[in-house]
């Protein structure tokens, strides 16, 4: 019998790791996504979309689904869900690791400034009108209404109407390589970016563009998520998925 593996999904990970499982007879893939952007990107795996309900609606989400592992592979800023994974493995006894990228490190001629929230990041652009390029969330552009001055070039999946007095949407989907984000950072005269520290390999062209530009980078620090146990790779989380299988006699089929 297959072992049903719910998968909370949103990042290139989450996909992966549900696409190589559904390829394999021994596992039930499920792949949950919030339901946030407009143009999904099917995935080969089953999946679904929408909310739990809080913790303890994944919870019973988790004992209906009679689900024999929980692999949290949503992005590193997604806090909520991560704190919700948590409690609902815990709830349930279901096995759980997240799967989590380590965050993106200074390199020599990156000219990085830090900071903890997308407010400090509005701030810290400073009072004289620059052209920023934010790669942040469609909710976290609200931040830099407070910054009005400047004019930003925004990046999202979706395309949307920002509050912002001066502000475009590039409706662009990752992964993006360094030529294009060099010719992007010049063609639109970018003299800064805000960025979240998402640490996927898929986005980081822009900072390896701004380093060869060098052009400051306003980075913004992940949240604090709940310990757990954590892996850095779909990969690894294959691995994780694989020991337990074949190492636990508890494991539940569906
Ligand atoms: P969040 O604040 O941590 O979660 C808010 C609520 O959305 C959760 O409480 C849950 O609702 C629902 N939710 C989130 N992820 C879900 C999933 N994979 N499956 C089912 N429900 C989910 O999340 P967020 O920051 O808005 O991110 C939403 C999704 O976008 C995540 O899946 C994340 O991986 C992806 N994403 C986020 C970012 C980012 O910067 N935040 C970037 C790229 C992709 P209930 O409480 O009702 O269950």
């Amino acid at each position: 019998m297959a072992v049903r593996v719910v998968i909370l999904g949103g990042t290139s990970d989450g996909r992966q790791l549900a696409e190589r499982l559904a390829l394999d007879p021994r596992w039930a893939p499920l792949l949950s996504f919030a339901g946030r952007t407009e143009s999904l990107k099917v995935p080969r795996a089953p999946f679904r979309v929408g909310g739990f309900g809080g913790a303890e609606g994944l919870a019973r989400f988790l004992e209906a689904e009679r689900c024999a592992a929980l692999i949290d592979a949503t992005h590193p800023f997604a806090a909520q869900i991560s704190a919700n994974a948590v409690r609902a493995a815990e709830l349930t006894g279901t096995p759980f690791v997240r799967v989590e990228c380590p965050a993106w490190q200074r390199e020599p001629g990156d000219d990085w400034t830090h900071v903890a929230r997308m407010s400090d990041a509005a701030e810290a652009l400073g009072r004289v009108p620059r052209r920023v390029f934010l790669s942040v969330g469609r909710l976290e552009v609200g931040a830099f209404r407070a910054a009005p001055w400047h004019s930003y070039l925004i990046r999202a999946v979706d395309d949307f109407l920002p509050d912002l007095l001066q502000a475009r949407v590039l409706a662009q989907r990752g992964p993006f390589d360094v030529e294009a984000e060099l010719d992007l950072l010049a063609r639109e005269r970018i003299e800064v970016l805000v960025s979240k520290n998402a640490g996927t390999v898929a986005t980081a062209a822009k900072l390896i563009a701004a380093r060869r530009m060098r052009l400051p980078v306003i980075m913004v620090a992940r949240p604090v998520l709940p310990p757990a146990p954590t892996v850095t790779s779909f990969e690894a989380a294959l691995a994780w998925l694989t020991l337990l299988h074949t190492g636990s006699p508890a494991l539940r089929g569906v």
